[in-house]
């Protein structure tokens, strides 16, 4: 498919740090902000409080025709009420790998995300946005960083947030999640071929987004 539409697709492993990027630079072009792993954070908190496993497709597919999720700003609203806080929890992170394998979730996430962007000027982060949902995105960029600094930045996040943690216990945790999200057989993260990938251990988020727009205006013009 030929790279039309006016998005940039945010894609990499857990901590390399996407939603940091992402938000800057959407508000640097004056752009919306999809955070999807959001998505399924909040799908698998309403799982999880509806009681309902993976393997009873039935109730899930009720599940995910039932529910709302809607993102304003960096908060993420499930069925109205603001759930940011209780979908980054170390919890919410064990149920979020098979929930995000599951083909019914992923076919309805995909859906939601590709309608709410379709009309371009969006910043979406991601594992599987440049290669799945929009292939057609102008720039796409695929982050990296080393899992030290991914896991000083998670654990730094969490520890803000009160909950009781430890560097090895997150780093685990991050390692888990990778080779999950890369080995699935459903949509595993992977860099899209088009993409460039861009190391974050060592540069400012100011200097990561001036790479990104650099490369996006680079891309639009060469079109
Ligand atoms: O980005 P974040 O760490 O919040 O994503 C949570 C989880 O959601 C990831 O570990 C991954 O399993 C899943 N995810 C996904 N596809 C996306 C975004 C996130 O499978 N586009």
């Amino acid at each position: 498919m030929s790279p039309r539409l006016d998005l940039i697709a945010l894609d990499g492993p857990s901590g390399s740090g996407k939603s940091t990027t992402a938000k800057r630079t959407a508000e640097r072009l004056g752009w919306s902000y999809l955070d999807t792993g959001a998505m399924y954070r909040a799908t698998s908190l309403a799982l999880h409080r509806a009681g309902v496993h993976l393997s009873d497709t039935d109730h899930v597919k009720n599940i995910l025709a039932k529910i709302e999720i809607n993102q304003e700003g960096t908060s993420i609203f499930l069925d109205g009420e603001n759930v940011s806080d209780a979908i980054r929890t170390m919890e919410i992170n064990q149920m979020v790998t098979p929930v995000s394998a599951d083909g019914q979730v992923r076919e309805a996430m995909v859906k939601q995300q590709q309608r709410l962007g379709r009309r371009g000027y969006w910043v979406v982060d991601g594992r599987d946005i440049g290669t799945v949902v929009f292939p057609e995105a102008i720039a796409k960029i695929f982050l990296v960083a080393s899992i030290q600094v991914r896991s000083e930045r998670r654990l730094k996040e969490l520890t803000d947030k009160g909950i009781l943690t430890n560097l090895e216990e997150v780093a685990l945790d991050l390692e888990r999640r990778d080779l999950a999200d890369s080995t699935r057989s459903i949509s595993p993260l992977r860099k899209a071929e088009d993409a460039i990938e861009l190391d974050t251990s060592k540069r400012t988020v100011d200097e990561i987004v001036d790479l990104i727009v650099a490369h996006y205006e680079q891309r639009r013009t060469s079109l």
